[in-house]
C-alpha cells in the first residue's frame, strides 16, 4: 500500500474512532498548500540537471507548519503528501504548536558533489523562500539532508528576508542550532522505548535490539540503547547487515561507518542478508530508515515482540493487523519518532528568544515532552478502548480538530 493511502487509512479509521463531522474529516485531510518546483542547477562538469522539488504544507491550525526536506532519489508527490501529514498529527501528538509540512527533492544526494548540493538546496530556496518563514513553514533535515543544507537555506532564505535563523530548525550550533538537536530523534527513540518497556516491568538493559539503518537516527538510537545497556545485535543500512548475539561494539561501528561511508565491511560482527533483517530473533526491532518496509510479506515472519517505529510510516496497515493479532506491540512514528521536531520546537523558541540552552536541559525538556505524550496516547487507548497507533492518531487529530474547529473552519 502506498504511504499516502496508508496514512490516510489510518487518519480515517481515527476519526471514526472520535466520530468527527464528515465535512470536518474530508477539510483535516486535504493539504492546506501543495508545492511543486522545478530546480535546474549547473553541474560541475558544465552540463545542465534539473530536479523536481516538493513542499507540502499540511496543516497549520495549531501554530507554523514543520517538518523536514527528504533528498531521496524515491521522493514523489504522494509520499510527501503522507509525511505531511503524518508531521501535523506528531507535532500535536508531542503537544509543541506547530502544524505540518515535508518537502523534498528527487535526487541521490550521494551522487552529487557538495556544491551541487549546494546550487540546488539554494535553487529550491529561491523557489520557495516566499512560501516559508518563522512564522509560516520552519523545514528541517530528514533523510539524505542534515545542518549544512539547513545553513545553505537559512543563507538563501536571509538574502530575501534579512538574517532570520528561526526560519529552519537542525542548523549547526554555530548558527544557532539547539545542543542535542542532532541526538534527539536518537533520545527520543529511547525515552520513549523506556516508557514502553517500564510499562511491562523491563528496561533496556538486557534486552536485544535489532535496528534497521544506521543514518542519523539509527546509529543515536543504537549509542544511546547501548549506554544504557541494551545489547545492539544486528544492525543494517544501504551497504549491508551486520550481527553479533553478544551485542555490537557500536562506537566501533560508528566509526567504521564514518571511515567507509556504511557499515559493510565491519570486522565486529557477522555480515548477513539485509533482508533478513527484520526478522531476527529479537526483543525490540526498530527500523530507522525508509516507509513500507514492515508490510504483509514479511510481517507474518517477526519475532520481535516490540517494534519501535523510529523511521516515518515503515508499518504497512495490513502488516499492522498481522503483528496485533501474533500480539506484537507496536510504539507507532508520530510518538516513536517525536524527539527530533521536539527538540526542533525548542530551538526555534532559543532563537526567537535570543537565547541558547544547555544540552542538559535540552534532554531533560526533551524526556519530559515524551514521557507526557506517551501517557496522553495510552490514556487516549483506555478510552477509545485501541492500540497505540489509534491512540496517538486519536490523540493527534482530537487536538487539530479542536483547534480547527475553535478558529471557526466553517466560515
Ligand atoms: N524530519 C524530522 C521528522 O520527520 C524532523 C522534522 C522537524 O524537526 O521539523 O520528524
Amino acid at each position: 500500500m502506498n504511504a499516502l493511502a496508508a496514512t490516510s487509512r489510518n487518519f480515517k479509521q481515527s476519526a471514526k474512532l472520535l466520530g468527527l463531522d464528515s465535512k470536518l474529516e474530508k477539510s483535516l485531510l486535504i493539504p492546506f498548500r501543495e508545492i511543486k518546483v522545478e530546480c535546474t542547477i549547473p553541474k560541475d562538469d558544465g552540463t545542465l540537471a534539473s530536479y523536481v522539488g516538493f513542499r507540502v504544507q499540511h496543516d497549520n491550525a495549531r501554530g507554523p507548519m514543520k517538518g523536514g526536506i527528504r533528498y531521496h532519489q524515491e521522493v514523489d508527490p504522494d509520499e510527501v503528501n503522507a509525511l505531511a501529514q503524518l508531521m501535523t498529527w506528531k507535532t500535536a501528538v508531542a503537544n509543541i504548536p506547530y502544524g505540518g509540512a515535508k518537502g523534498g527533492i528527487g535526487c541521490s544526494p550521494g551522487d552529487l558533489s557538495k556544491s551541487e548540493l549546494e546550487r540546488l538546496t539554494r535553487v529550491f530556496t529561491q523557489k520557495i523562500h516566499d512560501l516559508i518563514g518563522i512564522h509560516t513553514d520552519v523545514p528541517a533535515p530528514d533523510m539524505g539532508t542534515n545542518s549544512q543544507t539547513m545553513a545553505w537555506i537559512l543563507d538563501e532564505y536571509s538574502k530575501f528576508h534579512g538574517y532570520s535563523p528561526a526560519v529552519v530548525t537542525g542548523k549547526p550550533v554555530d548558527l544557532g542550532g539547539s545542543l542535542g538537536r542532532d541526538a534527539a530523534t536518537g533520545r527520543g527513540v529511547l525515552f520513549a522505548t523506556e516508557a514502553l518497556l517500564a510499562e511491562h516491568g523491563k528496561g533496556i538493559a538486557g534486552q536485544r535490539f535489532v535496528i534497521q539503518g544506521f543514518g542519523n537516527v539509527g546509529s543515536w538510537a543504537a549509542q544511546l540503547i547501548r549506554e544504557a545497556g541494551g545489547k545492539v545485535i544486528a544492525v543494517s543500512d544501504v551497504t549491508g547487515a551486520i550481527k553479533n548475539v553478544n551485542g555490537l561494539d557500536i562506537a566501533q561501528l560508528m566509526k567504521h561507518s564514518s571511515e567507509n561511508r556504511g557499515i559493510k565491511g565491519f570486522h565486529g560482527g557477522d555480515a548477513i542478508d539485509p533482508s533478513a533483517l527484520l526478522t531476527e530473533e529479537c526483543d525490540v526491532l526498530i527500523p530507522a530508515a525508509l516507509g513500507g518496509v514492515i508490510n504483509k510479506d514479511n510481517a507474518n515472519d517477526i519475532k520481535a515482540k516490540y517494534i519501535i517505529e523510529a523511521a516515518n510510516h515503515p508499518t504497512d496497515p495490513e502488516a499492522d493487523e498481522i503483528l496485533s493479532k501474533k500480539g506484537v506491540l507496536i510504539l507507532p512514528d508520530i510518538l516513536a519518532n517525536s524527539g527530533g521536531v521536539t527538540v526542533s520546537y525548542f530551538e526555534w523558541v532559543q532563537n526567537i528568544q535570543g537565547f541558547m540552552w544547555d544540552e542538559e536541559k535540552v534532554n531533560a525538556e526533551l524526556r519530559t515532552y515524551m514521557t507526557r505524550a506517551f501517557g496522553d496516547v495510552k490514556q487516549m487507548c483506555r478510552s477509545h478502548n485501541c492500540d497505540l497507533r489509534m491512540g496517538a492518531f486519536t490523540l493527534g487529530v482530537n487536538r487539530v480538530a479542536r483547534a480547527t474547529v475553535l478558529r471557526g473552519w466553517e466560515a
